[in-house]
Protein backbone atom coordinates (compact mmCIF):
# COMPACT_ATOMS: atom_id res chain seq x y z
CA UNK A 1 0.00 0.00 0.00
CA UNK A 2 2.71 2.32 0.62
CA UNK A 3 4.33 2.50 -2.17
CA UNK A 4 1.26 3.15 -4.18
CA UNK A 5 -0.80 5.40 -1.83
CA UNK A 6 0.09 9.31 -2.57
CA UNK A 7 1.68 9.00 -6.05
CA UNK A 8 -0.25 11.04 -8.40
CA UNK A 9 -1.82 9.25 -11.46
CA UNK A 10 0.06 10.39 -14.13
CA UNK A 11 2.89 8.39 -12.36
CA UNK A 12 1.34 5.59 -12.34
CA UNK A 13 -0.98 4.85 -15.61
CA UNK A 14 1.96 4.40 -17.70
CA UNK A 15 2.46 1.14 -15.50
CA UNK A 16 -1.42 -0.15 -15.42
CA UNK A 17 -1.67 -3.37 -17.07
CA UNK A 18 2.29 -4.08 -16.90
CA UNK A 19 3.54 -4.20 -13.23
CA UNK A 20 0.23 -3.02 -11.97
CA UNK A 21 -3.49 -3.98 -12.06
CA UNK A 22 -5.99 -1.54 -11.37
CA UNK A 23 -7.40 -3.78 -8.67
CA UNK A 24 -3.76 -3.69 -7.02
CA UNK A 25 -4.25 0.14 -6.99
CA UNK A 26 -7.84 0.11 -5.89
CA UNK A 27 -6.92 -2.38 -2.84
CA UNK A 28 -3.93 -0.33 -1.69
CA UNK A 29 -6.53 2.76 -1.41
CA UNK A 30 -9.31 0.64 0.51
CA UNK A 31 -6.75 -0.44 2.76
CA UNK A 32 -5.65 3.27 3.50
CA UNK A 33 -9.16 4.19 4.10
CA UNK A 34 -9.09 0.97 6.69
CA UNK A 35 -5.92 2.30 8.03
CA UNK A 36 -6.24 5.94 8.28
CA UNK A 37 -10.08 6.98 8.23
CA UNK A 38 -10.52 5.91 12.14
CA UNK A 39 -8.76 9.16 12.73
CA UNK A 40 -9.33 11.50 9.61
CA UNK A 41 -12.94 10.67 9.07
CA UNK A 42 -13.16 11.70 5.39
CA UNK A 43 -16.14 9.51 4.70
CA UNK A 44 -19.65 9.57 5.05
CA UNK A 45 -19.95 6.26 2.64
CA UNK A 46 -17.68 3.70 0.96
CA UNK A 47 -18.52 1.76 -1.81
CA UNK A 48 -15.82 -0.90 -1.49
CA UNK A 49 -17.80 -3.51 -3.42
CA UNK A 50 -18.83 -1.50 -5.90
CA UNK A 51 -14.93 -0.35 -6.40
CA UNK A 52 -14.06 -3.93 -6.41
CA UNK A 53 -16.25 -4.60 -9.17
CA UNK A 54 -15.48 -1.73 -11.41
CA UNK A 55 -11.88 -2.47 -10.83
CA UNK A 56 -12.43 -5.94 -12.18
CA UNK A 57 -14.04 -4.65 -15.62
CA UNK A 58 -11.40 -2.42 -16.06
CA UNK A 59 -8.52 -5.24 -15.26
CA UNK A 60 -10.52 -7.42 -18.40
CA UNK A 61 -10.46 -4.36 -20.54
CA UNK A 62 -6.90 -4.41 -20.03
CA UNK A 63 -6.26 -8.08 -20.64
CA UNK A 64 -7.54 -7.71 -23.65
CA UNK A 65 -5.60 -4.74 -24.75
CA UNK A 66 -8.27 -2.57 -25.00
CA UNK A 67 -7.64 1.06 -25.53
CA UNK A 68 -7.42 3.15 -21.60
CA UNK A 69 -10.03 5.75 -21.21
CA UNK A 70 -8.24 8.64 -19.89
CA UNK A 71 -8.68 8.19 -15.81
CA UNK A 72 -8.17 4.33 -16.11
CA UNK A 73 -8.24 3.14 -13.03
CA UNK A 74 -7.93 6.09 -11.12
CA UNK A 75 -9.41 6.11 -7.20
CA UNK A 76 -11.78 8.25 -6.79
CA UNK A 77 -13.46 10.28 -3.40
CA UNK A 78 -16.89 11.86 -4.12
CA UNK A 79 -18.31 14.97 -2.19
CA UNK A 80 -21.66 13.77 -0.69
CA UNK A 81 -23.77 16.75 -2.19
CA UNK A 82 -23.32 15.00 -5.69
CA UNK A 83 -25.96 12.59 -6.25
CA UNK A 84 -24.47 8.90 -7.71
CA UNK A 85 -26.96 6.13 -8.45
CA UNK A 86 -27.88 3.90 -5.64
CA UNK A 87 -25.82 4.99 -3.27
CA UNK A 88 -27.01 7.39 -0.11
CA UNK A 89 -26.22 11.09 -0.50
CA UNK A 90 -26.67 12.65 2.55
CA UNK A 91 -25.73 16.40 1.42
CA UNK A 92 -24.10 16.06 5.47
CA UNK A 93 -27.79 16.40 6.53
CA UNK A 94 -29.94 14.36 8.81
CA UNK A 95 -32.54 15.51 6.48
CA UNK A 96 -31.61 13.22 3.58
CA UNK A 97 -30.20 11.03 5.54
CA UNK A 98 -31.49 8.26 3.91
CA UNK A 99 -32.20 9.40 0.70
CA UNK A 100 -30.49 7.37 -2.35
CA UNK A 101 -30.57 9.21 -5.94
CA UNK A 102 -32.11 7.35 -9.19
CA UNK A 103 -28.78 8.67 -10.97
CA UNK A 104 -25.88 10.15 -11.41
CA UNK A 105 -24.92 13.70 -11.33
CA UNK A 106 -23.25 14.15 -14.57
CA UNK A 107 -19.70 15.06 -13.19
CA UNK A 108 -19.65 11.85 -11.46
CA UNK A 109 -20.95 10.28 -14.78
CA UNK A 110 -18.15 11.28 -16.81
CA UNK A 111 -15.62 10.65 -14.04
CA UNK A 112 -16.43 6.95 -14.56
CA UNK A 113 -17.00 6.89 -18.45
CA UNK A 114 -13.11 7.98 -18.29
CA UNK A 115 -12.78 4.94 -16.48
CA UNK A 116 -12.14 6.55 -12.22
CA UNK A 117 -13.39 4.45 -9.63
CA UNK A 118 -15.24 5.70 -7.38
CA UNK A 119 -14.38 4.41 -3.52
CA UNK A 120 -17.32 6.61 -1.69
CA UNK A 121 -18.65 9.62 -0.68
CA UNK A 122 -17.22 12.01 1.50
CA UNK A 123 -17.63 14.57 4.40
CA UNK A 124 -19.89 18.28 4.23
CA UNK A 125 -20.70 20.60 6.14
CA UNK A 126 -24.69 20.40 6.37
CA UNK A 127 -25.60 21.54 2.55
CA UNK A 128 -22.01 23.16 1.88
CA UNK A 129 -22.58 25.58 4.26
CA UNK A 130 -19.45 26.30 6.07
CA UNK A 131 -15.85 26.29 6.21
CA UNK A 132 -14.76 23.28 8.55
CA UNK A 133 -16.71 20.51 8.22
CA UNK A 134 -17.74 20.74 11.42
CA UNK A 135 -21.12 21.58 10.05
CA UNK A 136 -21.80 18.37 9.42
CA UNK A 137 -25.39 16.42 10.56
CA UNK A 138 -22.63 13.63 11.54
CA UNK A 139 -19.22 14.48 12.92
CA UNK A 140 -16.32 16.46 11.69
CA UNK A 141 -13.75 15.55 9.52
CA UNK A 142 -10.05 16.15 11.03
CA UNK A 143 -6.95 17.71 9.43
CA UNK A 144 -4.75 14.90 8.44
CA UNK A 145 -1.75 17.05 8.89
CA UNK A 146 -2.83 17.88 12.48
CA UNK A 147 -5.51 16.05 13.71
CA UNK A 148 -7.18 18.70 15.98
CA UNK A 149 -7.40 20.90 13.17
CA UNK A 150 -9.87 21.26 10.86
CA UNK A 151 -9.69 19.84 7.52
CA UNK A 152 -11.25 23.56 5.77
CA UNK A 153 -14.96 23.29 4.27
CA UNK A 154 -17.22 22.88 2.74
CA UNK A 155 -15.17 19.68 0.68
CA UNK A 156 -13.27 18.94 4.17
CA UNK A 157 -14.30 15.15 3.67
CA UNK A 158 -13.28 15.37 -0.16
CA UNK A 159 -9.64 17.62 0.66
CA UNK A 160 -8.54 15.33 4.01
CA UNK A 161 -9.50 12.29 1.73
CA UNK A 162 -6.89 13.32 -0.75
CA UNK A 163 -4.48 14.83 1.73
CA UNK A 164 -4.41 11.54 4.00
CA UNK A 165 -3.92 9.14 1.00
CA UNK A 166 -7.39 7.57 1.04
CA UNK A 167 -8.28 8.74 -2.57
CA UNK A 168 -5.97 10.19 -5.49
CA UNK A 169 -8.36 12.21 -6.24
CA UNK A 170 -12.32 14.04 -5.30
CA UNK A 171 -14.85 16.15 -6.41
CA UNK A 172 -15.66 18.97 -4.64
CA UNK A 173 -18.16 22.05 -5.19
CA UNK A 174 -17.45 25.68 -4.71
CA UNK A 175 -19.76 28.59 -4.00
CA UNK A 176 -17.53 30.71 -2.00
CA UNK A 177 -14.58 28.48 -1.59
CA UNK A 178 -15.44 25.39 -0.40
CA UNK A 179 -13.18 23.25 -2.94
CA UNK A 180 -9.53 25.70 -2.92
CA UNK A 181 -9.92 26.84 1.23
CA UNK A 182 -10.21 23.04 2.57
CA UNK A 183 -7.64 22.06 -0.53
CA UNK A 184 -5.03 24.76 0.81
CA UNK A 185 -5.87 23.92 4.75
CA UNK A 186 -4.65 20.21 3.73
CA UNK A 187 -2.12 20.92 1.51
CA UNK A 188 -3.72 20.00 -1.94
CA UNK A 189 -4.55 21.18 -5.04
CA UNK A 190 -7.99 22.76 -5.20
CA UNK A 191 -9.42 24.05 -8.76
CA UNK A 192 -12.96 25.73 -9.45
CA UNK A 193 -13.99 26.02 -13.03
CA UNK A 194 -15.49 29.10 -14.30
CA UNK A 195 -19.33 29.09 -13.45
CA UNK A 196 -20.65 27.71 -16.53
CA UNK A 197 -17.61 25.23 -17.45
CA UNK A 198 -18.63 22.29 -15.15
CA UNK A 199 -22.37 20.89 -15.15
CA UNK A 200 -23.87 20.73 -11.49
CA UNK A 201 -26.52 18.47 -12.74
CA UNK A 202 -27.29 16.19 -9.80
CA UNK A 203 -25.59 18.44 -7.86
CA UNK A 204 -27.52 19.24 -4.62
CA UNK A 205 -28.27 22.91 -5.18
CA UNK A 206 -26.77 25.27 -2.47
CA UNK A 207 -26.98 28.96 -3.93
CA UNK A 208 -26.95 27.69 -7.96
CA UNK A 209 -25.95 30.99 -9.54
CA UNK A 210 -22.52 30.79 -7.70
CA UNK A 211 -22.03 26.70 -7.09
CA UNK A 212 -19.38 25.12 -8.95
CA UNK A 213 -18.14 21.36 -9.42
CA UNK A 214 -14.31 20.63 -9.19
CA UNK A 215 -10.79 18.61 -9.23
CA UNK A 216 -9.12 17.95 -5.77
CA UNK A 217 -6.04 16.35 -6.45
CA UNK A 218 -1.80 15.99 -5.32
CA UNK A 219 -0.73 17.93 -8.10
CA UNK A 220 -1.80 20.21 -10.33
CA UNK A 221 -1.49 17.76 -13.51
CA UNK A 222 -4.13 14.77 -12.25
CA UNK A 223 -5.95 18.18 -11.19
CA UNK A 224 -5.95 19.43 -15.21
CA UNK A 225 -6.66 15.49 -15.90
CA UNK A 226 -9.72 15.29 -14.19
CA UNK A 227 -11.29 19.09 -15.17
CA UNK A 228 -10.69 17.47 -18.39
CA UNK A 229 -13.36 14.78 -17.52
CA UNK A 230 -15.70 16.85 -15.83
CA UNK A 231 -15.95 19.74 -18.44
CA UNK A 232 -18.53 20.71 -20.85
CA UNK A 233 -21.92 21.79 -22.25
CA UNK A 234 -24.67 19.13 -20.65
CA UNK A 235 -28.01 19.82 -22.13
CA UNK A 236 -29.25 18.95 -18.42
CA UNK A 237 -27.69 22.06 -16.70
CA UNK A 238 -29.02 25.46 -19.01
CA UNK A 239 -25.85 27.49 -17.33
CA UNK A 240 -23.40 24.81 -18.35
CA UNK A 241 -21.66 27.07 -21.62
CA UNK A 242 -21.07 25.96 -25.26
CA UNK A 243 -17.49 26.98 -25.15
CA UNK A 244 -14.81 24.73 -26.63
CA UNK A 245 -12.60 22.56 -23.97
CA UNK A 246 -9.45 22.80 -24.87
CA UNK A 247 -6.72 19.78 -23.75
CA UNK A 248 -5.89 21.37 -20.06
CA UNK A 249 -2.96 19.57 -20.13
CA UNK A 250 -1.31 19.80 -23.04
CA UNK A 251 -0.32 23.63 -22.11
CA UNK A 252 0.91 23.03 -18.83
CA UNK A 253 4.29 23.26 -19.73
CA UNK A 254 4.27 26.23 -21.86
CA UNK A 255 5.73 28.48 -18.55
CA UNK A 256 4.78 32.19 -17.46
CA UNK A 257 7.81 33.80 -18.90
CA UNK A 258 6.11 37.52 -20.30
CA UNK A 259 2.74 36.62 -18.41
CA UNK A 260 1.46 39.20 -16.31
CA UNK A 261 0.87 38.25 -12.53
CA UNK A 262 -1.61 40.98 -10.59
CA UNK A 263 -0.85 40.76 -6.53
CA UNK A 264 -4.27 43.09 -5.57
CA UNK A 265 -3.52 45.01 -2.31
CA UNK A 266 -6.48 45.08 -0.53
CA UNK A 267 -5.71 40.63 -0.04
CA UNK A 268 -3.13 41.29 2.01
CA UNK A 269 -4.37 43.75 4.48
CA UNK A 270 -5.56 43.10 7.87
CA UNK A 271 -6.98 39.88 9.16
CA UNK A 272 -4.16 38.23 7.16
CA UNK A 273 -1.83 35.91 9.20
CA UNK A 274 1.73 37.44 8.92
CA UNK A 275 3.24 33.83 7.99
CA UNK A 276 1.15 33.78 5.52
CA UNK A 277 1.93 36.42 3.85
CA UNK A 278 5.03 35.74 3.87
CA UNK A 279 4.67 32.19 1.93
CA UNK A 280 2.31 33.75 -0.62
CA UNK A 281 4.67 36.79 -1.33
CA UNK A 282 7.47 34.30 -1.62
CA UNK A 283 5.51 32.74 -3.97
CA UNK A 284 4.88 35.72 -6.20
CA UNK A 285 8.89 36.08 -5.82
CA UNK A 286 9.14 32.60 -7.19
CA UNK A 287 7.03 33.59 -10.69
CA UNK A 288 8.68 36.71 -10.99
CA UNK A 289 11.87 34.63 -11.04
CA UNK A 290 10.07 32.39 -13.93
CA UNK A 291 9.93 35.65 -15.68
CA UNK A 292 6.28 36.93 -14.77
CA UNK A 293 5.80 40.73 -14.73
CA UNK A 294 4.59 41.12 -11.56
CA UNK A 295 2.43 44.00 -10.61
CA UNK A 296 0.57 45.78 -7.96
CA UNK A 297 -3.61 45.84 -8.98
CA UNK A 298 -6.50 47.22 -6.90
CA UNK A 299 -10.10 45.32 -6.22
CA UNK A 300 -11.79 48.31 -3.87
CA UNK A 301 -14.90 46.29 -3.80
CA UNK A 302 -13.38 43.01 -2.08
CA UNK A 303 -14.42 44.83 1.53
CA UNK A 304 -18.64 44.33 -0.22
CA UNK A 305 -17.51 41.26 -1.41
CA UNK A 306 -18.53 38.73 2.07
CA UNK A 307 -21.76 40.86 3.03
CA UNK A 308 -22.81 40.76 -0.20
CA UNK A 309 -22.40 36.65 -0.89
CA UNK A 310 -23.87 36.07 2.46
CA UNK A 311 -27.05 37.73 1.37
CA UNK A 312 -27.07 36.21 -2.17
CA UNK A 313 -25.98 32.60 -0.54
CA UNK A 314 -28.68 32.97 1.66
CA UNK A 315 -31.30 34.00 -0.03
CA UNK A 316 -30.81 31.37 -3.06
CA UNK A 317 -30.34 28.89 -0.15
CA UNK A 318 -33.82 29.99 1.50
CA UNK A 319 -35.59 29.45 -1.85
CA UNK A 320 -34.00 25.96 -2.99
CA UNK A 321 -34.28 24.21 0.65
CA UNK A 322 -37.76 24.79 0.45
CA UNK A 323 -38.22 21.55 -1.48
CA UNK A 324 -36.83 19.61 2.01
CA UNK A 325 -40.95 19.68 3.24
CA UNK A 326 -41.06 16.05 3.96
CA UNK A 327 -43.44 15.38 1.23
CA UNK A 328 -41.38 14.09 -1.62
CA UNK A 329 -38.51 12.37 -0.14
CA UNK A 330 -36.05 12.69 2.36
CA UNK A 331 -36.56 12.67 6.69
CA UNK A 332 -40.12 13.11 7.17
CA UNK A 333 -41.24 13.99 10.91
CA UNK A 334 -42.91 10.87 13.06
CA UNK A 335 -44.87 13.33 14.85
CA UNK A 336 -46.92 15.25 12.57
CA UNK A 337 -50.59 16.21 12.92
CA UNK A 338 -51.98 17.99 9.96
CA UNK A 339 -49.56 19.08 6.62
CA UNK A 340 -48.34 22.44 8.62
CA UNK A 341 -46.82 20.44 11.54
CA UNK A 342 -45.37 17.92 8.61
CA UNK A 343 -43.57 20.98 7.13
CA UNK A 344 -42.47 22.44 10.65
CA UNK A 345 -41.82 19.57 12.22
CA UNK A 346 -39.41 17.83 9.58
CA UNK A 347 -37.70 21.19 8.88
CA UNK A 348 -37.35 21.86 12.33
CA UNK A 349 -35.89 17.73 13.06
CA UNK A 350 -34.03 17.81 9.81
CA UNK A 351 -31.82 20.84 9.36
CA UNK A 352 -29.20 21.77 11.65
CA UNK A 353 -28.43 25.16 13.14
CA UNK A 354 -26.41 27.08 10.54
CA UNK A 355 -28.79 25.67 7.65
CA UNK A 356 -31.97 26.95 9.70
CA UNK A 357 -29.48 30.50 10.20
CA UNK A 358 -29.52 30.62 6.73
CA UNK A 359 -33.14 30.17 5.75
CA UNK A 360 -34.01 32.78 7.97
CA UNK A 361 -31.67 35.06 6.97
CA UNK A 362 -32.26 34.86 3.02
CA UNK A 363 -36.06 34.61 4.02
CA UNK A 364 -35.72 38.25 5.45
CA UNK A 365 -33.39 39.62 2.68
CA UNK A 366 -36.37 38.15 0.16
CA UNK A 367 -38.80 39.60 2.24
CA UNK A 368 -41.37 42.81 1.15
CA UNK A 369 -39.80 45.21 2.00
CA UNK A 370 -36.73 44.19 2.20
CA UNK A 371 -35.65 43.25 -0.99
CA UNK A 372 -35.03 46.46 -2.72
CA UNK A 373 -32.34 47.08 0.19
CA UNK A 374 -31.10 43.74 0.72
CA UNK A 375 -31.40 41.37 -1.85
CA UNK A 376 -31.35 44.06 -4.97
CA UNK A 377 -28.56 46.13 -3.52
CA UNK A 378 -26.49 42.69 -3.23
CA UNK A 379 -26.58 42.26 -7.02
CA UNK A 380 -25.49 45.43 -7.65
CA UNK A 381 -22.82 45.14 -6.14
CA UNK A 382 -22.04 42.11 -7.11
CA UNK A 383 -21.62 43.48 -10.83
CA UNK A 384 -19.42 45.59 -8.69
CA UNK A 385 -16.90 43.31 -7.85
CA UNK A 386 -16.99 41.57 -11.65
CA UNK A 387 -16.39 45.02 -13.19
CA UNK A 388 -13.16 45.64 -10.49
CA UNK A 389 -12.06 41.92 -11.80
CA UNK A 390 -12.83 42.68 -15.60
CA UNK A 391 -10.51 45.92 -15.10
CA UNK A 392 -7.59 44.32 -13.39
CA UNK A 393 -7.72 41.35 -16.57
CA UNK A 394 -7.39 44.89 -18.79
CA UNK A 395 -3.59 44.81 -17.10
CA UNK A 396 -2.63 41.50 -15.93
CA UNK A 397 -3.55 37.46 -17.23
CA UNK A 398 -4.23 35.83 -13.66
CA UNK A 399 -3.94 37.33 -9.61
CA UNK A 400 -2.22 35.77 -7.48
CA UNK A 401 -3.71 35.90 -4.06
CA UNK A 402 -3.38 34.13 -0.31
CA UNK A 403 -5.95 31.43 -0.15
CA UNK A 404 -7.32 31.20 2.88
CA UNK A 405 -6.11 33.98 5.61
CA UNK A 406 -4.55 31.73 8.02
CA UNK A 407 -2.87 28.50 7.85
CA UNK A 408 -6.04 26.54 9.26
CA UNK A 409 -7.71 26.81 12.85
CA UNK A 410 -8.68 24.19 15.74
CA UNK A 411 -11.39 22.00 15.79
CA UNK A 412 -14.08 23.82 18.00
CA UNK A 413 -12.25 27.54 17.50
CA UNK A 414 -15.20 29.06 15.87
CA UNK A 415 -18.12 26.87 15.86
CA UNK A 416 -19.62 29.66 18.62
CA UNK A 417 -18.78 32.59 16.60
CA UNK A 418 -20.06 32.36 12.47
CA UNK A 419 -19.22 35.60 11.39
CA UNK A 420 -15.05 34.05 12.11
CA UNK A 421 -16.28 31.24 10.58
CA UNK A 422 -17.78 33.33 7.45
CA UNK A 423 -14.59 35.40 7.42
CA UNK A 424 -12.31 32.15 6.86
CA UNK A 425 -13.40 32.44 2.72
CA UNK A 426 -12.92 36.27 2.45
CA UNK A 427 -9.93 35.76 -0.23
CA UNK A 428 -12.09 32.79 -2.21
CA UNK A 429 -15.62 34.28 -2.04
CA UNK A 430 -15.03 37.60 -4.94
CA UNK A 431 -14.04 35.04 -7.16
CA UNK A 432 -17.52 32.77 -6.99
CA UNK A 433 -19.56 36.40 -7.56
CA UNK A 434 -17.23 37.44 -10.50
CA UNK A 435 -17.84 33.67 -11.61
CA UNK A 436 -14.15 33.32 -12.30
CA UNK A 437 -11.76 29.78 -12.41
CA UNK A 438 -9.26 30.09 -9.33
CA UNK A 439 -7.27 27.27 -8.03
CA UNK A 440 -4.83 26.56 -4.98
CA UNK A 441 -1.72 25.31 -4.74
CA UNK A 442 0.49 24.34 -1.94
CA UNK A 443 2.68 27.23 -1.46
CA UNK A 444 4.52 26.09 2.27
CA UNK A 445 3.93 25.41 6.12
CA UNK A 446 2.95 27.18 9.34
CA UNK A 447 3.92 25.02 12.28
CA UNK A 448 3.28 21.78 10.09
CA UNK A 449 -0.11 23.28 8.83
CA UNK A 450 -0.21 24.02 4.85
CA UNK A 451 -0.52 27.11 3.06
CA UNK A 452 -1.91 27.63 -0.29
CA UNK A 453 -1.57 30.46 -3.39
CA UNK A 454 -4.72 30.96 -5.11
CA UNK A 455 -4.55 31.83 -8.86
CA UNK A 456 -7.29 33.32 -10.63
CA UNK A 457 -8.12 33.97 -14.13
CA UNK A 458 -10.25 35.12 -16.73
CA UNK A 459 -13.44 33.69 -17.45
CA UNK A 460 -12.58 30.16 -19.31
CA UNK A 461 -8.90 30.64 -18.75
CA UNK A 462 -8.59 27.70 -16.50
CA UNK A 463 -5.99 26.92 -19.36
CA UNK A 464 -3.44 29.83 -17.44
CA UNK A 465 -4.15 29.41 -14.37
CA UNK A 466 -3.44 25.57 -14.41
CA UNK A 467 -0.30 26.73 -16.29
CA UNK A 468 0.64 29.53 -13.48
CA UNK A 469 -0.04 27.21 -11.26
CA UNK A 470 2.15 23.92 -12.78
CA UNK A 471 5.22 26.47 -12.98
CA UNK A 472 5.16 27.92 -9.89
CA UNK A 473 4.60 23.95 -8.25
CA UNK A 474 7.16 22.52 -10.64
CA UNK A 475 9.58 25.23 -9.25
CA UNK A 476 9.15 24.38 -5.55
CA UNK A 477 8.29 20.64 -3.95
CA UNK A 478 5.70 22.03 -1.48
CA UNK A 479 3.24 19.47 -3.09
CA UNK A 480 5.58 16.87 -2.65
CA UNK A 481 5.01 16.93 0.96
CA UNK A 482 2.90 13.72 2.72
CA UNK A 483 0.81 14.21 5.89
CA UNK A 484 2.89 12.81 9.07
CA UNK A 485 -0.01 10.04 9.44
CA UNK A 486 0.31 8.95 5.79
CA UNK A 487 4.31 9.04 6.31
CA UNK A 488 3.11 6.03 9.13
N1 LIG B 1 -17.81 28.83 3.55
C1 LIG B 1 -18.71 29.41 2.59
C2 LIG B 1 -20.12 29.27 3.12
O1 LIG B 1 -20.26 28.83 4.19
C3 LIG B 1 -18.56 28.75 1.27
C4 LIG B 1 -19.17 27.41 1.21
C5 LIG B 1 -19.10 26.77 -0.13
O2 LIG B 1 -18.31 27.18 -0.99
N2 LIG B 1 -19.94 25.78 -0.34
O3 LIG B 1 -21.07 29.58 2.47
Amino acid sequence: MRELVGRPYHELRARLGKDLSVRELVEAYLDAIEAFDGQVRAYLTVTADQAREQARALDDRLARKEPLPPLAGMPVAVKDNLCTRGVRTTCGSRILESFVPPYDATAVERLREAGAVVLGKTNLDEFAMGSSTENSGFFPTRNPWRLDHVPGGSSGGSAAAVAAGEALAALGSDTGGSIRQPACLCGVVGLKPTYGRVSRYGLVAFASSLDQIGPLALDVRDCALVLQAISGRDPRDSTSVEVPVPNFAASLEAGVRGLRVGVPTEFFGEGLQPEVRHAVLDAVRVLEGLGAVVEEVTLPTLEYALPTYYLIACAEASSNLARYDGVAYGYRSPRARDLYTLYARTRAEGFGPEVKRRIMLGTFALSAGYYEGFYKKAQQVRTLVRRDFDRCFEKVDVLATPTSPVAGFRLGERTTDPLQMYLADVYTIPVNLAGLPGISVPCGFVDGLPVGLQVVGRPFDEVTVLRVAYAYEQATDWHRHRCPLFRG
